[in-house]
C-alpha cells in the first residue's frame, strides 16, 4: 500500500506520552487513488503518531470488487520501515523490486522490509474474488537500522492458540508464549483475534507495551466500552490484560510494541532520520536510482508528490 495522498505532510514521529487512562484515537477516511475505497487510517494520529514502533494503521473494507480491477496500487518506493499486509478477505498480489511475485490470501502474512530502499506494487490479480477486506500496517525502523539490506518474506502460516470463542493468530511478535517467525527490528506485536461466537476473551498482554485495538468486525465491549469499526483503542504500558466481551461474531486486530524512544521524520511512503534524508530518498525515486524496478505490473510507477516546503526536524536529531 502506498500513501496516495497529493499533498502528504511531513511528520515527525515517535513516542507520544502514554495515557493515564485508554484514549480513543478516532480513524479519519482517506481515498485510495484510482482504487475506488476508503481507508480508515487511525496512525498516525495528531497527538499519538505511533503505538510502539507501529506508525502506519490503514483499514480498508470490506468491498464489493466484482467486475471491478480491484487493488491496483503501482510501484512506489518505501525506507526505513517493514509494511505488514494482512486480509480478512480476499487476495492481493504483491511485486517487488528484489523481483519476488507473491500472493497472499487471509491468514498469511506478507512482510517486506525497505531498511535502504524497496519498491513495490500491490493489485488485486485478474481472477480475484468479489470481496476484498484487510490491513496495510508500517513498522518504523529506528535509525541504526536504516540501511539494512531491503527484504521480503510471506509466511504461509501462523501460529494459532484458542480462548473460548476466540481463535488468536500471531502475526508478528509473541502473544501468551506463542510465537511468530516474522522478522523484526524491535519489541512488537500484532494479532488478530477472531471471536466466532457469542463470548468473553482476556487477551493476555505485554506489560512492556503499550497497545492498540481496532475492530475488523462487529461491535464488541473492548475493555468496557463499545468499539465499533473505525477508531483505534489505544492502552497504555503496564495492563497484563484487556477484557473483550462480544454479544456476536467479531474480530480485532492488537498491536503493540514498547516506546519507540527515537524521533523520526515520515513524508509519503518514506521514514527517515531527517529531512534531508527524505529529500535525498526523493530524489532518488524520482532519478530512478537506489530502489530498483518492479517487473509485471501493467501500468506507471508512481511519481512522488511535491515536498511541502517545512523543514522538519526531530527534536533528537
Ligand atoms: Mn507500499
Amino acid at each position: 500500500m502506498s500513501n496516495l495522498a497529493a499533498k502528504p505532510q511531513e511528520q515527525v514521529i515517535g513516542a507520544s506520552r502514554p495515557a493515564s487512562d485508554n484514549e480513543l484515537i478516532p480513524s479519519r477516511d482517506v481515498p485510495l487513488g484510482r482504487w475506488a475505497t476508503m481507508v480508515r487510517r487511525t496512525l498516525p494520529a495528531r497527538h499519538r503518531s505511533m503505538v510502539g514502533a507501529w506508525c502506519f494503521v490503514d483499514h480498508y473494507g470490506p468491498d464489493d470488487i466484482e467486475g471491478t480491477p480491484g487493488m491496483q496500487v503501482p510501484p512506489h518506493p518505501h525506507t526505513q520501515l517493514q509494511t505488514v499486509s494482512w486480509l480478512v478477505e480476499g487476495e492481493v498480489l504483491h511485486r517487488d523490486s528484489l523481483g519476488n511475485t507473491q500472493l497472499i490470501e487471509p491468514g498469511q502474512l506478507n512482510l517486506m522490509t525497505a531498511g535502504h530502499g524497496i519498491a513495490h506494487s500491490e493489485e488485486s490479480p485478474a481472477d480475484h474474488t468479489n470481496r476484498l477486506h484487510g490491513v496495510q500496517l508500517w513498522v518504523a525502523l529506528h535509525a541504526a537500522d536504516r540501511d539494512i539490506a531491503p527484504s521480503f518474506d510471506h509466511l504461509a502460516q501462523l501460529p494459532t492458540f484458542v480462548d473460548g470463542p476466540a481463535t488468536a493468530t500471531v502475526i508478528v511478535g509473541e502473544m501468551d508464549g506463542v510465537k511468530s517467525a516474522a522478522r523484526l527490528y524491535s519489541p512488537l506485536v500484532a494479532a488478530e483475534i477472531d471471536i466466532r461466537a457469542a463470548g468473553k476473551v482476556s487477551l493476555p498482554l505485554n506489560e512492556e507495551f503499550e497497545h492498540g485495538v481496532i475492530t475488523l468486525d462487529g461491535e464488541p465491549e473492548v475493555d468496557g466500552a463499545r468499539l465499533g469499526v473505525g477508531p483505534m483503542l489505544y492502552a497504555a504500558p503496564g495492563r497484563r490484560s484487556m477484557r473483550v466481551v462480544a454479544e456476536a461474531p467479531a474480530r480485532l486486530l492488537l498491536l503493540g510494541g514498547t516506546l519507540f524512544d527515537e524521533q523520526i521524520v515520515m513524508w509519503w511512503n518514506f521514514v527517515g532520520p531527517s529531512h534531508d534524508a527524505i529529500v535525498e530518498a526523493r530524489r532518488a525515486w524520482e532519478a530512478r536510482e537506489r530502489f530498483g524496478e518492479v517487473l509485471g505490473f501493467q501500468g506507471e510507477r508512481l511519481p512522488a508528490p511535491p515536498l511541502p516546503m517545512a523543514r522538519l526536524k526531530p527534536r533528537n536529531a
